[in-house]
């Protein structure tokens, strides 16, 4: 029929925006009911500060500390922490980081189901989702659950300034990611629709802009907003191939998350662009280029971003068995998945070719 149905669900989740909120992440905490808050980092040179202004903004809400969040949520690394929150009794968890913080917070939540207050320093968009992965014995797995979305979001655009501009890059192609996929679910609606076309079009300029001065206040604020936007398509529908292969490429052979996004999402694209017209059209108006494929590959490109997975640590002999792994468990994708199909593809994201 001519009228499109659909069903949109969101999660209840508190979203505060702008520069200098961190200052306000006692006040939301306490609006959790936090009285003895858990502080979750990563330990990262590079957000000393940020967290020690963190640290300063909760005072004396904090009972304990955990810097050791780690990437791919190592079940050992969430068993410490969970160790330290039931001795120090904490009833909040505050997490200042990229993914892999949101993902301590996320694995912690679900095995104590406390509040969690997130504050994202990248653009990843873990935080609006209610989806943990966690890696035990070197084997990634995923789940769902309620409990796993944050109460609270935090996003101060004055913690991005210093990201530095490669992680930039590919952490925004992350994001951009999320939209292009969304874009093409079988569950997306006009809601997630709206979403993701804004996100990609603010992915594009902010990055553009940012080539120029990465530190760029209004540029940061645009990519920041767009990542809370594509984020919440991540957490409202289901993803096809880019984000399968994604997961495959970082669990099997542990290629870094935003790097891989970064190299996979145009050649991605290329192969379902024949089974999503109308997708790849809007995407292409919201970039202002002739082709999606091509156009998200020549803003990487532009960007100064990685195009190939060999530069990654990918082995060529690792291509097959990626294909594999990839075709192994069927799901949702606008084009059949054949191991031919998708070697063709990785050889081309391996080599760094153009897409077609
Ligand atoms: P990350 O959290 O691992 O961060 C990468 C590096 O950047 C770290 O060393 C970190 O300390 C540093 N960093 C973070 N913010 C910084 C800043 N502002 N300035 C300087 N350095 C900074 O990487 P990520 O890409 O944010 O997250 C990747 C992880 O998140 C993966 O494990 C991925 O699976 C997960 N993830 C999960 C979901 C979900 O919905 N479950 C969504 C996206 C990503």
């Amino acid at each position: 029929s001519s009228v499109r149905g659909f069903v949109h669900t969101t999660g209840p989740s508190r979203v505060i925006f702008g520069a200098g909120t961190v200052e306000r992440v006692r006040a939301e905490a306490e609006r959790l009911g936090a009285t003895r808050v858990l502080l979750l980092s990563g330990g990262s040179p590079a957000l000393r500060k940020d967290t020690a202004r963190l640290r300063e903004a909760l005072g004396d809400l904090v009972a304990a500390e955990f810097d050791g969040a780690a990437a791919h949520t190592p079940v050992e690394v969430t068993e410490r922490a969970l160790e330290l929150l039931r001795e120090r009794r904490a009833d909040c968890l505050v997490a200042i980081g990229g993914g892999s913080t949101t993902g301590l917070s996320k694995a912690l939540a679900v095995r104590t189901d406390l509040p969690q207050l997130v504050v994202p320093t990248t653009y990843a968009g873990s935080e609006v989702t209610s989806v943990l992965g966690e890696t035990e014995n070197g084997r990634k797995t995923t789940r769902s659950a309620p409990a796993i979305l944050p109460e609270t979001v935090v996003y101060d655009v004055d913690l991005t300034l210093g990201l530095p501009l490669p992680m930039s890059v590919t952490s925004g192609v992350n994001a951009l990611a999320h939209a292009v996929e969304a874009l093409y679910s079988p569950d997306a609606t006009p809601v997630t629709d709206a979403m993701a076309l804004e996100a990609v079009a603010a992915v594009a300029r902010a990055l553009s802009a940012l080539h120029d001065d990465p530190a760029d206040p209004a540029a940061r604020a645009e990519l920041l907003r767009a990542a809370w936007l594509a984020g919440t398509c991540l957490g409202a529908v289901g993803m096809g191939l880019h984000h399968k292969l994604c997961h495959t490429l970082g669990g099997a052979f542990g290629l870094p998350h935003a790097e891989t996004h970064t190299v996979v999402l145009p050649h991605a694209m290329a192969y379902n662009a024949p089974a999503a017209p109308e997708a790849m059209e809007r995407i292409a108006r919201a970039l202002g280029v002739p082709d999606a494929p091509t156009g998200v590959f020549d803003l990487i490109t532009r960007a100064g971003g990685p195009t190939a997975l060999r530069d990654l640590g990918l082995a060529e002999a690792d291509l097959d068995r990626a294909a594999e792994l990839a075709t192994a468990q069927p799901y949702p994708n606008p084009r059949e998945l054949t191991r031919a199909g998708l070697a063709g593809l990785l050889r081309d994201a391996w080599q760094g070719r153009r897409p077609q």
